[in-house]
Parts: structure tokens; C-alpha cells; sequence
């Protein structure tokens, strides 16, 4: 069973245990878990008693991984608040809609977003703006990515500054009473993937879901290190895996932004032994010069998510390091609860996503009827992770959390006879030709494991004669951009594919588009023909 305490214990607990050990690090700054502990307290105290921020009230945050933001995160959780993290790369129309749906009333942001938050404002509940400088929380300003530097001296006026309110703030001594059950911790919006992003509430409890069992199946202790590369802005940035290494005493490294070559230095200089990230995260660093030659003996665990795991990422990976990519699946709607590698007897299937992960799966057909063994449906989950519904959005909460307590995931896949689940693709994105159903994301798979792809995106374009065609967008190696022969790569998928899932169209451009937290967004392709 869970633990039936608020989740903020996850740190108050841990700093008790390991008041002197170093539970956060970012660009060179380290802060102890007595110290992230007590910086917690002080904003919270402020929160509470300066702005009267209480139980339910929404707190929205606008920062990249950050020391700041984990403090953040502490202090709205102890307060009994709820936090609202809104993605960085948003513009103020996208801010605007957030902060409008969630009506937080404090955002805490970098100082670079302040034009975004007053455009975006207006119309809004946000009554009081809370700045801080990433450099405020760094000690290798060299390390900052130039997205986040701030080129003021000064905060902009009519702002709090945050360094000035942990300063001032006071000891707080009475933590919320939280009912884990039903009391919310956050709101965090889907990655946006195939439209707009619902906001997901996630009680207390759902946050003990991804923390307990993950550290359980992961093995994870006091001496792992984990590179924060899935942003705080989506539910992988808690789930995968920060607060279950802050529930260990464990080490978290953020990376505010995704840069190959400075993620390679964090790998060595911190002996990471843990990394959780997208697949085109592990593509980036293979591709990066240098890393292919280095060695990696401190990686213990490294897992792609969020999207399908191309089976030569895989591979290559493999070879590279040495060490097992796992797949996990997962969405925000069960704080990333689905399905692992690690959760099966003999561990790895190839093709499957492993098995229930601290929940239940099934596959159903449209009349929610369970499907016999290896006939593809719905996936659906049922478990401790699946959320409370979505924020101010009764009709869809409907459809998707069912009364049962079943969710539906709105993705095509099976199970064997062993219960090993495998993922199809987003019913979405599923492209009919000529009357056969074919998954993006085994095209996209075929399609890599030609030595001059990179990346690859494979969508359905409309057809008065076949329904849709299938039409794939491809990048390529940086070795091979002056011989590439699509061709021969027609060829390559000829071999392989039957040919209603051979690519009609092959167009190649210079980047795949991708969302922030490493999707591919087939959605902006289909949107540009
Ligand atoms: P939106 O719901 O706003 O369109 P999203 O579905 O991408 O965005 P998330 O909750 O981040 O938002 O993503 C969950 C989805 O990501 C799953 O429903 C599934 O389609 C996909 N996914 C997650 N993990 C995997 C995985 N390991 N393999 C394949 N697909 C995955
Ligand atoms: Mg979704």
C-alpha cells in the first residue's frame, strides 16, 4: 500500500535522514536537503502568510529544471496549494490560457519570461509576479543556456524578488493537513501532443503512485544521481524520476535545457547513474561527437518514455554504453504510471513495453469489451497513478476516467499470452490505406534503421483514391547530407515493410519538429502539407 502522507513528506522525511547530503545540483550550484528543506519553508511561509495562499489555491510556476523550482514545488505542497507548472516555451497566448483556466493567483517565473507573463496576464486571477535569475540558484554561469540568460541587471519593477522573500521569510511550523486522496498537488497540462492540453489533477496520492513503486522496481538508493532531463512543466519531471530520488536521499542534477554536450560533462563529472528521458534525448547524445568513444561504468539505469522507443535508438545504445535502454509507458492522465521493461518476470520482450506497472492494463474493443490475446484495441489502465479527471473539463473527464476507475488511454495495442502489452500507436495518429491500418511509429522505426536517417515522422495525407497515403519526413545524419539516396532508403523499407506501409512520399528537412518534452509532432507536419 501507499503511503497515506501528504507528499511533501517526501522531502521533510528525507531531510531528517540526510540533513548533510547534496539533494540538488544545478550548473555547478549544490543546495543539502536540509537547506532545500528549509528554503521550502521560508517561500512557504511567505505564500501562506504574505499572500494568503492556502489549501487548494493554485500557485503557477514558469521556470526550466531548476534549484528554484524545486523549491518552489516544496513550498506549495506544504502550504496544501497546488501547482500549476507552465511549459517555458510557451508565448503569452499559451501562458494566458493556463493561467486563465487554472486561476492561479502567484506565478513564480524566471525574470526572462517576465514580457511573456505581462502580455499574457491581462484577464487573468495572477495577482502577484515572483522573479528570480536562473544564475540566482547556479555557480557556473558559463553553464546557463543562453534561452535562460537574463540580460537585466535589475528585476523589472512591480515584481517580488524570490531571493529577497526567502531571505525574509520566516520557519514554518504548521504544514497543511492534507486528505491524500482527494486533495490536489498539481495541475499539470498534457504535453499538447494532439491538441490542446488539458489540465490533469493529480492528488497527493498520485504523486506517492510514481514515487514509491518506481523506487521499488527501479532499485533505486541514497547513492544514485539522476540527470533531471524531463522538464518540471510535465509530469515526467516528477515522476521520472526526482521525487522518488528525493525520497531515497538520492542526487538530482537538473538540466534546464537539453544540450548534448553539456549533458555528457554532467555524465561524468556527477557519475550519473540514472537517466529517464525521450527517445530523440538519446539520439541527440549518440549523435554528439566524442560520445560514442566515451564510457559510461556509473549508468545503471537508463529508460526512454514519452513516446515510441525506435528499436535502433535501442541498439545502438546498447553498443554505445553497454547498458539496457528500458522502454516505459505512461501519460500524464496516471502520472506516468503504465507500463515497464522491469515490471516482468523475464524483463524484456522484444516489441513490447514490458508489463502493468503498478497498475492494471487491459485491451478492449469500442464497446469497452476486453479482446482476445494478441487483437489489437484500447489500452486502458486501472490503478493508484490515474488522476482525479480533468480541470474544468466535465465532458472530457467523462469519456476518459471512467466510473469503474478504468482510464482510457486513446491508444492502439495488444497483449500476449503472457501479459506482455505492446504499444501500436495513438488511435490519432493510426493512417488508413486502402483500407489497412499502419502505425507511424513502425514506419518511423524502419525508417531509422537506415544508416543516413536520423529521424524520422511518418504521417497520413489525405487520398480521394485511398483514403490516406502513407507520407514520411525524414532528417538526416550530419555525415550524410551530401549522400543520401532516397532510392535506395525506398528500397530499404521495400525489404522490410509490406507495401501498403512503404512511405509513398519521402521528404526530407532539416529537423523533425518536436515538442518540449521530446515528442515528435506529427500533428505540425500533417498541419504544414
Ligand atoms: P496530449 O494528450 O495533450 O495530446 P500527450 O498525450 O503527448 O499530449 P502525455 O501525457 O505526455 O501527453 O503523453 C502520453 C502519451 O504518450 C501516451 O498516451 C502515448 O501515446 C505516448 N507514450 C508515452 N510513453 C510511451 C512509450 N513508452 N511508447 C510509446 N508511446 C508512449
Ligand atoms: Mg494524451
Amino acid at each position: 500500500p501507499l503511503p497515506n502522507v501528504p507528499a511533501y513528506t517526501i522531502l521533510t522525511e528525507s531531510a531528517k535522514a540526510y540533513p548533510d547530503k547534496v539533494a540538488l545540483v544545478c550548473c555547478g550550484k549544490e543546495v543539502t536537503y536540509h537547506e532545500l528543506d528549509q528554503l521550502s519553508d521560508r517561500l512557504a511561509w511567505q505564500l501562506s502568510k504574505r499572500f494568503h495562499i492556502g489549501k487548494g489555491d493554485r500557485v503557477a510556476t514558469m521556470m526550466p529544471n531548476s534549484i528554484q523550482h524545486s523549491i518552489a514545488l516544496f513550498a506549495v505542497l506544504k502550504i496544501g496549494a497546488v501547482m500549476v507548472p507552465c511549459n517555458v516555451m510557451y508565448k503569452h497566448r499559451e501562458l494566458r490560457y493556463q493561467l486563465k483556466d487554472s486561476e492561479a493567483r502567484v506565478i513564480i517565473a524566471l525574470d526572462v519570461f517576465h514580457n511573456t507573463i505581462e502580455a499574457a496576464r491581462q484577464d487573468t486571477a495572477i495577482e502577484t509576479v515572483v522573479l528570480s535569475k536562473l544564475s540566482d540558484f547556479t555557480e557556473n554561469d558559463d553553464q546557463i543556456p543562453a534561452l535562460f540568460h537574463s540580460s537585466k541587471e535589475a528585476l523589472p519593477d512591480g515584481c517580488l524578488s524570490l531571493v529577497s522573500l526567502l531571505e525574509e521569510g520566516q520557519a514554518l511550523n504548521d504544514y497543511a493537513e492534507i486528505d491524500t486522496e482527494n486533495d490536489l498537488a498539481l495541475l499539470l497540462y498534457t504535453a499538447g501532443t494532439t491538441g490542446v492540453s488539458k489540465g490533469v489533477m493529480e492528488a497527493h496520492r498520485n504523486l506517492w503512485a510514481c514515487t514509491s513503486p518506481t523506487v521499488d522496481i527501479y532499485g533505486f538508493t541514497e547513492n544514485d544521481v539522476n540527470l533531471q532531463i524531463m522538464p518540471m512543466f510535465h509530469c515526467s519531471g516528477y515522476c521520472l524520476v526526482q521525487l522518488p530520488m528525493l525520497f531515497v536521499g538520492g542526487t538530482v542534477v537538473h538540466v534546464p535545457l537539453f544540450e548534448p554536450q553539456i549533458c555528457i560533462e554532467l555524465i561524468n563529472k556527477y557519475k550519473i547513474t540514472t537517466i529517464f528521458a525521450p527517445p530523440t534525448f538519446f539520439v541527440g547524445l549518440m549523435n554528439t561527437p566524442g560520445f560514442e568513444n566515451g564510457t559510461y561504468p556509473d549508468l545503471k539505469t537508463t529508460l526512454s518514455c514519452g513516446a515510441p522507443q525506435p528499436d535502433p535508438v535501442r541498439l545502438r545504445w546498447e553498443e554505445i554504453t553497454g547498458k539496457r535502454l528500458l522502454d516505459g509507458y505512461g501519460m500524464t492522465e496516471s502520472m506516468c504510471q503504465g507500463s515497464g521493461v522491469l515490471s516482468m518476470p523475464n524483463k524484456y520482450r522484444p516489441g513490447a513495453i514490458g508489463g502493468p506497472f503498478n497498475c492494471k492494463v487491459k485491451v478492449v474493443d469500442s464497446n469497452l469489451e476486453i479482446v482476445s490475446v494478441g487483437t489489437v484495441g484500447e489500452i486502458m489502465f486501472n490503478g493508484e497513478g490515474v488522476a482525479k479527471g480533468y480541470w474544468n473539463k466535465p465532458e472530457q473527464t467523462k469519456d476518459t476516467f471512467l466510473e469503474d476507475g478504468w482510464l482510457k488511454t486513446g491508444d492502439a495495442g495488444y497483449i500476449d499470452e503472457d501479459g506482455y502489452v505492446y504499444f501500436v500507436d495513438r488511435y490519432k495518429d493510426l493512417i488508413v490505406t486502402s483500407g489497412y491500418n499502419v502505425a507511424p511509429a513502425e514506419v518511423e522505426s524502419v525508417l531509422m534503421a537506415h544508416s543516413t536517417v536520423k529521424e524520422a515522422a511518418v504521417i497520413g495525407v489525405k487520398d480521394e483514391y485511398k483514403g490516406e497515403v502513407v507520407t514520411a519526413f525524414i532528417s538526416v545524419m550530419e555525415e550524410s547530407k551530401n549522400d543520401v539516396s532516397l532510392e535506395d532508403i525506398f528500397a530499404f523499407c521495400k525489404e522490410r515493410m509490406a507495401t501498403f506501409k512503404v512511405p509513398k512520399k519521402i521528404v526530407i528537412v532539416d529537423e523533425i519538429p518536436k515538442n518540449a518534452v521530446g515528442k515528435i509532432m506529427r500533428r505540425e507536419l500533417r498541419e504544414a502539407l
